[in-house]
């Protein structure tokens, strides 16, 4: 797909404010630092669409992106530093819960994951409680450009193993690299296909 536009709409911290759920949407979530902001860049061939990540405590909005004139690119906040054990869960944030459970027109959530780390407790248990509210799914692997082929293929093959715990199957899997721009059509082809299915 190419991206002849790009346009900032909205940053609201309430999802009623958030536009009429009549394109379809493609939403971006991870935890702080993951790379989100640099792969939503890299993605529209834009510098500064997506800002940095907020600073702890700063009130966390959710942004929307209208790109092509027909879908929406969203940013969503970090799900950062909760606590999400099961017995004292307190949840990925009320915005982010909201969102997941009650936006109607989510083609799919991709959900980043740092390539770097061992598979992190905090992600597994967001996208197996998305997953659960039947949100389309899809994992982007960040920063694959940090590590060589082999470390990077056997931290893919752990995080698989750990969804694949609680799941038959695991969501479709990307790999992405902001810096090398590797893994950006094939998010773009991706987004292209679930719009046209
Ligand atoms: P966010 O908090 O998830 O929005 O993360 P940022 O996009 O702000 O990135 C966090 C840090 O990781 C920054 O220092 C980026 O330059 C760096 N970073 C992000 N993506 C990549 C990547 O693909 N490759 C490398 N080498 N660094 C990256």
């Amino acid at each position: 797909m190419k991206i002849n536009s790009a346009t900032f709409i909205s940053s609201y911290a309430d999802i009623r404010k958030c536009p009429a759920p009549d394109k379809p949407e493609f939403a971006f979530i991870g935890r702080s630092n993951v790379g989100k902001s640099s792969l939503i860049n890299a993605l529209t061939n834009q510098k500064k669409l997506a800002k940095t990540s907020v600073k702890p405590g700063k009130t966390q909005t959710i942004n929307h992106f209208l790109i092509n004139e027909s879908w929406y690119l969203v940013d969503l906040p970090g799900y950062g530093y909760a606590s999400v054990s099961k017995s004292t869960r307190e949840g990925f944030g009320r915005m982010i819960e909201e969102y997941v459970a009650k936006r109607e027109n989510i083609s799919c959530l991709f959900v980043l994951i740092d390539s770097r780390l061992e598979p992190q407790k905090n992600d597994l248990s967001f996208i197996h409680w998305a997953g659960g509210k039947g949100v389309p799914l899809a994992i982007i692997f960040t920063k694959s450009d940090k590590l060589n082929k082999n470390d990077l293929n056997k931290n893919i093959r752990k995080f698989e193993k750990a969804l694949l715990e609680e799941w038959d199957e695991t969501p479709p899997l990307l790999v992405t690299s902001a810096e090398t721009k590797l893994g950006r059509e094939d998010v773009l082809s991706f987004i292209q296909e679930a719009i046209e299915r």
